[in-house]
């Protein structure tokens, strides 16, 4: 099966190719971060109009893959409104070009699923094998806009187990770097002087007073707002920030970790996983692999091309999960599948 992948969800413009006997085949993403970097975070006029002058681009780019394809899937949502619109507008031309089905696929179901990426394209004849062995299965889908915590059961349903009440965690790593008058996208340069800062030094809150059995989702506007009033109590200066950046980071993965763990010691899962463009964070990948072996799981972490938002994703996403995405007969892709069960 061929599947082509449109992905404009947000500020990522992507057309993928997946192939189930070879896996991705082309996986072509335009990011729009220096755009919105001007503007200290994604705007969305912007983005759609970028998406528009993009995608056409990116289809004739990857157009030579086209040949025998079965299927083109588009990010149906959730996401920026006007920028799904943009890659549903072409999908539905494409579909229409192409003469093949088109199906909306939830962009959370390809996080989900973007971990088994690498495990398809190691042996894609028994790929259904393979993941079925790795099930059930625990993922955290961490990005700009996402903070989910799933399971994938051994029937292959998706069960959320925690969503975020407010920011998500990349956002709030990016909000904070804001605070620190760090440019955006901030998570990196956090990342980056946390790893000569103390993570001890500042106790920012990382929801460890909450019982996570009656209270699992996760939180981080009062995280956001506890580094806002210590900037404002506390002078700092340049030397500071490592140890500003290495206690902020520290408490946003120290909230993924409790109610990881947590859900990993209430039942056995064969693998751990995560997702979304917060999955490069070495800190939080580190902690996910500590927490996988611990409870004897295979820890699942996507290719780097395919962590942060990308079209490579939502093929495979229609691929594993056919029955979640929908096919239009009448060429209209503006479907909103949900995203928790199969
Ligand atoms: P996505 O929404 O999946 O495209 O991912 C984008 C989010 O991932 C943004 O909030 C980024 O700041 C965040 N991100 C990217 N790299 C890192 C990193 N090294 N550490 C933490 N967050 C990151
Ligand atoms: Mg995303």
């Amino acid at each position: 099966m061929k599947i082509i992948a449109l992905e404009s969800s947000c500020d990522e413009s992507g057309v993928a190719v997946f192939d189930s006997k070879y896996g991705v085949v082309e996986n072509l993403i335009h990011s729009q971060i220096d755009l919105h970097a001007l503007y200290g975070g994604v705007v969305p006029d912007l983005a759609s109009r970028e998406h528009l002058r993009k995608i056409p681009a990116l289809i004739e780019k990857s157009r030579e893959f086209f040949d025998g394809a079965d299927l083109v899937a588009v990010t149906s949502g959730p996401g920026l409104p006007n920028c799904l619109a943009m890659g549903i507008a072409g999908a539905e031309g494409l579909a229409l070009a192409l003469n093949l089905p088109l199906a909306g696929v939830n962009h959370l179901r390809g996080h989900a699923y973007s971990p088994f990426i690498g495990v398809h394209s190691k042996d894609p004849e028994n790929f259904g094998s393979n993941f079925e062995k790795l099930l059930p299965h625990l993922g955290l889908a961490v990005s700009g806009g996402n903070t989910v915590l799933f399971e994938i059961s051994r029937d292959k349903k998706i069960l959320p187990l925690a969503d975020t009440l407010d920011d998500a965690a990349g956002e709030a790593l990016d909000k904070g770097a804001k605070l620190l008058g760090i440019p955006y996208p901030g998570a990196p340069v956090i990342e980056r002087l946390s790893k000569i800062g103390n993570p001890k030094k500042i106790n920012f809150p990382c929801g460890k007073n909450r019982k996570i059995d009656e209270d699992p989702d996760f939180s981080f506007s009062g995280l956001k707002t506890s580094l806002r009033y210590y900037l404002e109590k506390n002078p700092h200066g340049e030397k500071d920030l490592p140890d500003i950046c290495a206690s902020y980071q520290f408490a946003v993965v120290e909230q993924l970790k409790l109610r990881a763990e947590h859900f990993a010691k209430k039942k056995k899962y064969s693998s751990i996983g995560l997702s979304g463009g917060v999955s490069n964070n070495s800190l939080c990948a580190e902690t996910f692999e500590k927490i996988a072996k611990k409870s004897g799981a295979e820890f699942l972490v996507p290719d780097k091309q395919y962590r942060g938002d990308n079209a490579a994703m939502i093929a495979f996403a229609a691929y594993v999960s056919p029955e979640s995405t929908r096919p239009s007969k009448d060429g209209t892709a503006t479907l909103d599948p949900s995203w928790e069960i199969a």
